[in-house]
């Protein structure tokens, strides 16, 4: 699995209180894929980035990133930007400098970086040099999107990216993703939209109740499968 960006294998979850948040979730990204993790609220997809990325520990089955578990200081996460939790940024600083303060905080070289690629993606425009308590939610979204693109990883991994944009910036967004995946990157996004999955990604894995209802190629996913309508319509 050394050079596939991200293999799930039997996850399952379950919180101290016994609630089973995942169950059996087996998928994979390969490069070149934008996949769409799509389900309703409360269907575990939130946990299932979490667990992906370290933050959270499975109760049994792992998520291989490049062949790697993912743990705070692992050396394979300078492959991987993510949007999962959402970052704080310091407010009496612009955006960009919140960015530069992030990276230097990574450690690696300023060049590596790549500021004016992530913030173009991200189209902030001019107000990344006006402090970031200014900034709308909307605003602040697309400064975590540039953000979790520091570096251009091999692979991005999103939780519901688009929450909080207006539509001619999600809009954006989709071409943004499916540029970003066309250089042997690849991404996993979440989504609770049928249609953003529909029009951003190539494969979806559909989950309900923590589980894996349907996945595959996006124009297997979509419209040929009744129940995966049923399952994602109640949102
Ligand atoms: P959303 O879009 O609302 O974030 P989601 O698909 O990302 O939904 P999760 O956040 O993964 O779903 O939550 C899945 C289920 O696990 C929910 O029913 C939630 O209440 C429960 N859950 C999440 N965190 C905990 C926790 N720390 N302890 C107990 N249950 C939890």
């Amino acid at each position: 699995y050394a050079e596939t960006p991200l293999v799930v294998r039997g996850l399952r979850k379950a919180y101290a209180d016994g609630f089973v948040a995942v169950e059996e979730i087996s998928f994979s990204v390969q490069r070149g894929q934008v996949v769409g993790l799509l389900g309703p609220n409360g269907a575990g997809k939130t946990t299932t980035l979490r667990v992906l990325m370290g933050l959270t520990m499975p109760t049994s089955g792992d998520a291989l990133v490049f062949g790697h578990r993912l743990m705070p200081g692992a050396p394979i996460l300078s492959r991987v930007g993510a949007l999962v939790e959402g970052p704080g940024f310091l407010p009496h600083l612009s955006g960009l400098e919140n960015l530069k303060a992030y990276w230097r905080a990574t450690g690696r070289p300023e060049a590596d970086a790549h500021f004016d690629d992530a913030l173009e993606i991200a189209g902030l425009g001019d107000s990344v040099h006006r402090k970031t308590k200014k900034y709308s939610h909307g605003m602040r979204q697309r400064l975590a999107i540039a953000q979790a693109m520091l570096g251009l990883p091999e692979l991005l991994v999103l939780d519901e990216p688009t929450d909080g944009l207006d539509p001619p910036q999600i809009a954006e967004m989709r071409r943004v993703l499916k540029r970003y995946a066309t250089d042997g990157r690849a991404v996993l996004v979440s989504s609770h939209l049928l249609a953003e999955v529909e029009q951003t990604c190539t494969h979806a894995v559909v989950v309900n109740k923590g589980r894996i209802v349907a996945s595959g190629p996006v124009e297997d996913i979509v419209g040929e499968s009744p129940s995966v309508q049923i399952e994602v319509s109640d949102v």
